[in-house]
């Protein structure tokens, strides 16, 4: 399909179009022409990938010199995949329509799913991959090559080294197998020949960390240019992205392997101190010179970048007391003693890092400056000594990104000591934690940067709230709903059993035995009426056991297991993935069955129950986050002074779009249809309700916000039986799918509608022009001409003509803009 977007011409790769990804291609133009970022919510299932990279590639070809690269950023590896598929897709449309597209779009993972080293390829851990590969590519290893052969280098990367930063690579698309192919073919190293390639590629698709932590995007992503547009797709969660890539967590066993790490390198310094003096002083001098200097040779060495150092500090000369190889390693010891000291706590200490500093300089006299330098400095020195798998560095490398990130950032940060994990209160496990409270400080580097930036997701709603917590202007914000030819989602609030007790999960009623006993009663109804797969949602682990273990003694698993199969999932990955694979099975096999998981747990994040799979999804409770956590509360404490942002305002949200999140796993596009059913009765009050995204408020009727338990199951089988009937494609067609004709004859209607509408308003300013002639009150009368501000009263005016209808000059871009805003 080939459609104008406000006069630009877009390639579509299918036959047919919903109107909301016309809608959405609009708004995204409008931000890309404004030059500004935005805030898109449109549900999942409605094709937002493609619809994104349609618009922002017909964009790139008209207008090469306003955007030259499209950032496509994702969360997991299968979303990344999906999305160079639509882009496959798109390229070979515009080829079938003889439009070669002169671009080149790849995406970049990490070695893990890229290498093709046949040893270091086959573990399974990322980190051992990056060990492995650095240990072949590190520059000294392949210097040692070249006067002693039986060290192992890595060809791939060799033959990359040789001839892959000549030459580009070929315009066309390439997903993670492509370019392992490609790299087998030329011997290239595929991960060096894709991060290499990002510099100049036209479409770049990787996962958020290469952009947001800085620990990796100093290294991957400093190139790129600045007329690009970034995007962040489900991004819901991108505020916790931010904070972690921020934040460090150390803990006992942290500073025990530290300290081992520590001797190692003492051990190996002196060793080099009798054999090789000379590296030692080379070093030396190199870092009299700075930083930038001594770590000439960071392509490879990745893993140990700095985590925020800027430009000039790279520059300057290291300081004197941590230049010298054995002092900087006794500075470290120091400064590993003094967080031990930290970790003696009988009870909880917070502290700002400006506390924690001048307590540093206090105790064991170490100032900020040379704290600042310390992730620097252990680079080159692992980089001197030669120490090729840094894998079993980490512990070390941890302390001292504490270490930098400490002492460079003075606001937006806390320190806080805890003797024992929340979990375990009675077994003392003391851990430091340095954590991020702002998440616009990832974000800041990306908006200054990029030109424009979208953010968009299925469930961003309330849409204010990122650009509070982000810290930006939105040049656009929308909300797009999902438009259907049937009502193929049902969402419902039971807010009481059918005793009347009214259910919840707040904390003074979650042990009462009357809501376990009508929480259970729902699910086994729901389960007898409702075919296949039924996924269920509890606030926290704690929650479903404790549950679980009531509904044992009350005898509700016996009745649910006349009806289904019961999984559930655990904090063990492992179990959980287990669990996952039989339920699948069992709904395939038509047995159908109940899973049982939590909110934030890994089911309800990226994993997509469709059709048969999840039938209902229930929401058991609002899913708070657990409010007595330290770190939450000093962030809580930091956005009330820093945003204003209230305390319950920012819990409702993170709850409801957890909640939404949740529920939305049932429904994955148009041709599926899920009930979803929010247990819990304060999802009716308003201040709940309006939180949860455009798409099911729509469908949230007030008839359906406050339903007993038997009234929600007999509202779902009178709509199971609407949607048992047949559904095709041609039920859809003009309403939730479009043609091209029909799309331009709806985009035509809504023009009309809109100029008419403005014509009736002239037509009433005239008629308000005459009324004025008999009453005389001097109306004001709106309208192109001057004369709408003269009254025609008396003798002025005894009759007045209309000739014609005063359309307005509809090629107006002001009032196209204008028509567009009143349509939406
Ligand atoms: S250079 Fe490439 S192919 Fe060789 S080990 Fe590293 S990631 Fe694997």
């Amino acid at each position: 399909m080939r459609l104008s977007v406000d006069g630009l011409i877009v390639y579509f790769p299918y036959d047919y179009i919903y109107p909301e990804q016309y809608s959405y291609m609009c708004e995204l133009k409008k931000a890309i022409d404004a030059k500004g970022h935005c805030l898109l919510e449109m549900p999942s299932g409605t094709g937002k990938t493609v619809t994104l990279l349609a618009l922002i590639v017909a964009y790139m070809r008209e207008n090469p010199h306003q955007i030259r690269k499209l950032i496509y950023c994702s969360r997991t590896v299968p979303e990344i995949e999906k999305v160079m598929e639509e882009m496959k897709k798109l390229f070979e449309y515009y080829e079938t329509h003889g439009i070669p597209l002169n671009f080149t779009g790849l995406v970049l993972s990490s070695r893990k799913n890229l290498c093709i080293h046949p040893q270091v390829s086959t573990e399974r851990e990322g980190k051992t991959v990056d060990g492995k590969c650095h240990g072949l590519t590190a520059s000294y290893i392949r210097e040692r090559h070249n006067s002693d052969d039986t060290t192992p280098i890595c060809q791939y990367y060799e033959g990359f080294s040789l001839d892959g930063k000549e030459s580009t690579l070929p315009h066309g698309v390439y997903n993670l197998e492509d370019l392992k192919q490609f790299g087998r073919d030329r011997n290239w190293c595929p991960y060096f020949l894709a991060r290499f390639t990002i510099t100049y590629a036209n479409i770049v698709v990787y996962s958020y960390h290469y952009l947001l932590d800085p620990k990796i995007a100093d290294v991957v992503s400093k190139e790129l240019a600045k007329e690009a547009v970034v995007i962040f797709d489900e991004a819901h969660n991108i505020d916790n992205v931010c904070i972690d890539s921020m934040s460090v967590k150390i803990q006992k066993r942290t500073i025990e392997k530290a300290t081992a790490n520590i001797q190692l390198l003492e051990k190996t310094v002196a060793e080099m101190r009798e054999d090789d003096q000379k590296r030692l002083q080379d070093e030396y001098q190199r870092l009299v010179d700075g930083l930038k200097d001594a770590n000439i040779a960071r392509e490879t060495d990745v893993i140990l970048s700095n985590p925020i150092l800027p430009d000039e500090i790279l520059q300057e000369a290291v300081p004197g007391n941590i230049r010298n190889a054995e002092h900087f390693i006794s500075f470290l010891k120091r400064f590993l003693e003094y967080l031990k000291t930290r970790l003696r706590v009988q009870h909880v200490v917070q502290e700002s890092p400006v506390g924690f500093l001048k307590d540093v300089q206090t105790k064991v006299c170490i100032e900020r400056k040379p704290l600042r330098f310390c992730a620097e400095r252990l680079a080159s020195l692992l980089k001197t000594l030669e120490i090729s798998d840094l894998t079993d560095f980490s512990p070390l490398i941890l302390i001292t990104h504490l270490a930098t990130l400490v002492s460079t950032y003075t606001t937006g940060f806390t320190i806080i000591v805890e003797p024992f994990d929340d979990k375990t209160p009675t077994v003392s496990n003391p851990i430091l934690y340095f954590s991020c409270l702002d998440s616009s400080i990832a974000m800041k580097p990306v908006f200054d940067r990029f030109q424009t930036v979208v953010i968009t997701s299925g469930t961003l709603s309330p849409l204010d709230m990122y650009p509070k917590i982000l810290n930006f202007h939105p040049v656009i914000m929308s909300s797009f709903t999902m438009t259907l030819a049937r009502p193929c989602l049902l969402p419902m609030i039971i807010s009481k059993g059918n005793d009347q007790v009214a259910i919840s999960s707040k904390f003074e009623t979650r042990e009462d035995n009357a809501v376990i006993r009508n929480y259970g009663q729902l699910l086994v109804e729901v389960a007898a009426n409702v075919p296949d797969g039924i996924v269920c949602f509890f606030t926290s682990y704690l929650y479903l056991e404790s549950t679980v273990a009531s509904w044992y003694d009350q005898g509700v698993i016996d009745s649910l297991q006349r009806y289904k199969l019961l999984f559930i999932e655990t904090q063990d990955s492992a179990e959980t993935s287990f669990a996952l694979m039989y339920y699948i099975k069992a709904c395939e096999s038509g047995r159908g069955a109940v899973l049982l998981s939590v909110a934030r747990g890994k089911v309800s994040e990226g994993v997509d129950f469709d059709h048969h799979l999840g039938r209902a999804v229930l929401m058991f409770g609002i899913p708070y986050v657990y409010t007595q956590s330290r770190i939450l509360k000093a962030r809580l404490d930091y956005l009330r002074d820093q945003f204003q942002i209230r305390e319950n305002d920012f819990l409702t949200f993170d709850a409801l779009r957890h909640a939404a999140q949740c529920v939305g796993r049932a429904i994955r596009g148009k041709t599926d249809y899920g009930i979803m059913i929010f247990a819990d009765k304060r999802f009716s009050r308003a201040d709940k309700r309006t939180k949860l995204p455009k798409w099911i408020q729509e469908h949230l009727k007030d008839s359906y916000c406050n339903l007993s338990t038997e009234e929600g199951v007999q509202l779902a089988k009178r709509w199971l039986r609407q949607m048992a009937q047949p559904f095709t494609r041609e039920d859809q067609l003009g309403v939730s799918l479009l043609t091209l004709e029909q799309l331009e004859a709806m985009e035509a209607r809504k023009a009309n509608d809109n100029v008419e509408m403005e014509a009736v308003n002239g037509v009433e300013s005239c008629k308000a022009g005459f009324e004025s002639i008999s009453c005389n009150h001097g109306l004001k009368i709106s309208g192109p001409s001057e004369l709408r501000w003269v009254d025609s009263d008396h003798h002025l005016g005894r009759a007045v003509l209309m000739f014609g209808i005063p359309y307005v000059y509809s090629q107006c871009r002001i009032l196209k803009a204008k028509l567009d805003f009143l349509r939406d």
